[in-house]
C-alpha cells in the first residue's frame, strides 16, 4: 500500500461531504474538528506552538491524526494514559491506515512493560520463582514469548496487573547489560527502538516523554528518536508529570528492590560470598534505620530541617551512605567478570547521589517532602514551578509543541495554562463542542447545605446524595475531594439506598469500572483517579455528584510551596492559582457526563460558595452551557423526562 497522498488537503477529508463522511457512514461534520485539524498543520509546517481547548465530541483525535500524517514529518503524539496510547495505536491508526494508505507507525512505553527474553531464559534454568501463581504466571508468558512480536505485557489479557511473576522479568534498564547481553539482537526493547527510528508517527505516554526528557538533559542520551513536533494529549496533566520526573526521588523499595536484584544475580549466576551476604545485612539494617530517623506519620509532609537532620542524624546518615556505597564497590569487583554487575554499580550509585542531592536540601526551586505510604519510605524533591524547565528544555528546544485537551482554558482564558507550563508565544484556539449541554445536562446547586469545610456538612449532604440517588435510581458517580470524605459519604449513604453501590479502592479500576458498566443502577464512590481518562456512554451513568469545589489542599507539600512561592512573588495565590486550578479540575470532573450526543444527566454539585461566592463566576464561566437549577423539583422533572 502506497503512503498518504501529500497533496491531500485536510477540507478534502473533514469537509461536509469529504473523505471521512465516505469512510465513516456515522461521521458527522463538525467546524471546529476542521478548524483545530487547519490550525495543528500549521503549527508543524511553520514551526509555531499551539494550545487547543477541544471539548468532548469535537473529534479532536483526528484532528491531531490526520495533519501529524499528512505533515510526512516525524511526529511523537504524547498521550494521559497507556489505555489512550492503545486506542490510538489499535483503533485510530488502523481505521487511518486503512484510507490513507501506509502510514510509519509505532508505539513506545517504558521499559517494565517490555519482556527481558534473556530474564526469561535464565529463570527457566535457574529457581527464582516462588509459589504456584508465579509458576502459572510463569508458563502464561513463557508460551506468549514464543509468538509476541512486541514483547508488550499490554498483549496477555490473561496475565493479572499485580504478577510478581512479570516483575522478575521484565526488561527494566537497571537489570538490562545492553549490547553484551545475547539476546541483544532479538531484544523487545531493542526492536521497539528500531521500529521507533524507522516511523513518522510514534505514540508515547507522557512519563515516557518526560522521563526521556530528562535523561536527555542528563547527558545519558534519551530513547525517543529525532522528531519534528510533540502532540500531547491530555496536556492539562503535563505539569504534575514534568514536576516527578525533573525532580529527585529516594525510597524504601529502591534500596530494597537493589538489595533483591542484587542477591537474585548472585543466586542466578552462583557468585555468592559471605562478603556480600555481609555488606547486603548491613545495607539493609542501616538503610531501615536512616528511614526510620524520619518519624512514622503517615502520608505527605515537607521537610526542610535538612541541617538539624543531619546533626541529628550525622550517624545514620553517614551509614546510609557508607553502606551503599560498599556494595557498588563490591559489584565493581564483579563487573570484569558479569555484565549485570555493571548496571547494579551504576544503580547503587546513582541511588547514593541522589540521598546526597536530597539531604543537602539547598535548591530554593524545589521543595523537600517525605511520604510514608503503606510500608515505604520515600524522600522527595519537586521542582516548585516547572515553567522554566519547560520553556529551555522543551518549548525552546524543539520546532513545534501542540498542547490539547477538553480542559485547558480558566474562564476562557490560556493564560493560567500557559504560564503555568512556561508556553509563550503560543497560538491559541478554543474549539466549542457541539453537544447540546443546555439540554442534555442539569447542573444542581442545593442551597440549603452549610459550608462544606463546617462539621454539619458531611451528615447534611450524605441525605442530599441519596435523595439526588433515589431520584436518579443511582447510576450515579459521587466524586469526593479526599479519601475521608468519600469513606465518610459511603459509610453514611450505601445503606440508605437500594442500589448496588462500589466503593474506589476495592478494586482495580478498571475492573471497578467494568461492574460498573454492567451492574444496573450501580453507584460508585470516587476520588481524583476516576475525575479523568473515565469514559462510560449511556444511560448506565446519569448523574454525577461532586462534593466540594476541587481545590487543591495547602496541606500538601507541593501545592503549599507553589502557594508560597506565588504569594512571596506578590501574587495573589487563591486567585491566581487555587482557583484556576480547581476550575480546571471541576470541568474534567462533570465532563465524565455527557459522552455523546445521546446522554443526558445531570449533574450535582453540594458546594454552595459556587453561587454565593463572587469567585464562583470564574466556574460557570469555565464550565459548558450547562442547564442549571437549585431546586430539587427540577432534578426530579429532569429524570422524570425523556428516556432515562
Ligand atoms: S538487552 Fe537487556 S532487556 Fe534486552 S533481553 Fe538483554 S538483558 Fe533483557
Amino acid at each position: 500500500m502506497s503512503a498518504p497522498s501529500k497533496t491531500l488537503t485536510l477540507r478534502q477529508v473533514f469537509s461536509s461531504g469529504g473523505l471521512l463522511s465516505r469512510w465513516h457512514p456515522a461521521y458527522e461534520f463538525r467546524p471546529g474538528q476542521l478548524e483545530m485539524a487547519e490550525a495543528v498543520e500549521e503549527a508543524i509546517a511553520h514551526k509555531r506552538h499551539l494550545i487547543v481547548e477541544a471539548g468532548t465530541g469535537t473529534g479532536k483525535t483526528l484532528a491531531y491524526l490526520v495533519p501529524a500524517i499528512l505533515s510526512g514529518k516525524r511526529i511523537i503524539i504524547s498521550t494521559g494514559t497507556k489505555n489512550l496510547q492503545e486506542q490510538l495505536f489499535f483503533k485510530d491508526i488502523p481505521f487511518l491506515k486503512q484510507h490513507l494508505g501506509e502510514i510509519r507507525v509505532c508505539y513506545m512505553k517504558g521499559r517494565s512493560n517490555y519482556l527481558c527474553r534473556q530474564k526469561l531464559y535464565e529463570a527457566e534454568r535457574e529457581p527464582i520463582l516462588s509459589g504456584l501463581e508465579e509458576v502459572s504466571d510463569f508458563q502464561i508468558i513463557r508460551e506468549w514469548e514464543k509468538t509476541t512480536q512486541t514483547g508488550d505485557r499490554g498483549e496477555i489479557r490473561t496475565l493479572p496487573d499485580t504478577s510478581t511473576a512479570w516483575g522478575k522479568l521484565d526488561a527494566r534498564r537497571e537489570l538490562c547489560s545492553g549490547q553484551k547481553c545475547p539476546q541483544f539482537e532479538r531484544c523487545f526493547v531493542t526492536q521497539m527502538h528500531q521500529r521507533a527510528h524507522e516511523s513518522d508517527i510514534i505514540i508515547v505516554n507522557h512519563h515516557l516523554f518526560f522521563a526521556d526528557l530528562a535523561v536527555k538533559e542528563d547527558d545519558f542520551g534519551g530513547i525517543i528518536p529525532e522528531y519534528a513536533a510533540v502532540i500531547f494529549d491530555e496536556a492539562h496533566e503535563i505539569e504534575d508529570i514534568a514536576g516527578q520526573y525533573f525532580g529527585i526521588s529516594v525510597s524504601s523499595y529502591q534500596v530494597q528492590d537493589l538489595e533483591r536484584d542484587i542477591a537474585s544475580l548472585a543466586r542466578r549466576k552462583n557468585l555468592g560470598s559471605s562478603e556480600m551476604d555481609t555488606a547486603l545485612a548491613t545495607l539493609r539494617d542501616r538503610w531501615e534505620r536512616f528511614f526510620s530517623a524520619f518519624g512514622q506519620q503517615e502520608g505527605r509532609s515537607g521537610f526542610d530541617a535538612h541541617e538539624a537532620f543531619r546533626e541529628k542524624h550525622h550517624e545514620e546518615y553517614q551509614d546510609a551512605l557508607l553502606t551503599m556505597e560498599i556494595v557498588r564497590l563490591q559489584l565493581e569487583l564483579l563487573r570484569d567478570g558479569e555484565d549485570e554487575a555493571a548496571p547494579l554499580a551504576r544503580r547503587a550509585g546513582e541511588i547514593g547521589a541522589r540521598l546526597k542531592l536530597w539531604m543537602d536540601g539547598g535548591d530554593r526551586r524545589y521543595v523537600y517532602w517525605i511520604e510514608r505510604r503503606a510500608r515505604g519510605v520515600f524522600l522527595q524533591a519537586t521542582p516548585i514551578d516547572v515553567s522554566q524547565l519547560l520553556e529551555q528544555r522543551l518549548f525552546e528546544t524543539i520546532d513545534s509543541a501542540v498542547l490539547t485537551s477538553a480542559t485547558l482554558a480558566v474562564a476562557g482564558s490560556f493564560d493560567f495554562v500557559s504560564s503555568r507550563l512556561g508556553m509563550r508565544n503560543a497560538r491559541s484556539l478554543m474549539v466549542h463542542s457541539h453537544f447540546d449541554y443546555p439540554s442534555q445536562a442539569l447542573l444542581y446547586v442545593p442551597q440549603h447545605l452549610p459550608d462544606p469545610r463546617g462539621l454539619a456538612y458531611t451528615q447534611q449532604a450524605a441525605r442530599e446524595i441519596a435523595r439526588i440517588l433515589e431520584a436518579s435510581q443511582g447510576r450515579a458517580f459521587v466524586l469526593c475531594t479526599s479519601f475521608q470524605q468519600m469513606r465518610l459519604l459511603h459509610d453514611a449513604v450505601s445503606f440508605e439506598i437500594p442500589y448496588p453501590v462500589l466503593l474506589q479502592g476495592t478494586g482495580p479500576k478498571q475492573a471497578l469500572l467494568e461492574e460498573f458498566r454492567e451492574t444496573p443502577n450501580c453507584v460508585l464512590f470516587a476520588t481524583s483517579s476516576f475525575w479523568q481518562g473515565v469514559d462510560v456512554q449511556g444511560e448506565q451513568l446519569s448523574c454525577v455528584i461532586i462534593d466540594k469545589l476541587p481545590f487543591a489542599v495547602p496541606s500538601d507539600p507541593v501545592v503549599n510551596a507553589r502557594v508560597e512561592m506565588i504569594r512571596q512573588e506578590g501574587g495573589n495565590p487563591f486567585y491566581d492559582y487555587q482557583i484556576p486550578q480547581a476550575a480546571i479540575a471541576l470541568k474534567q470532573g462533570f465532563g465524565r457526563l455527557i459522552r455523546s450526543k445521546l446522554d443526558r444527566g445531570v449533574l450535582a454539585l453540594l458546594d454552595n460558595r459556587i453561587t454565593r461566592q463572587r469567585y464562583g463566576q470564574v466556574f460557570f464561566d469555565s464550565l459548558p452551557e450547562y442547564g442549571f437549577t437549585t431546586k430539587f423539583e427540577d432534578v426530579e422533572r429532569f429524570f422524570a423526562r425523556g428516556d432515562l
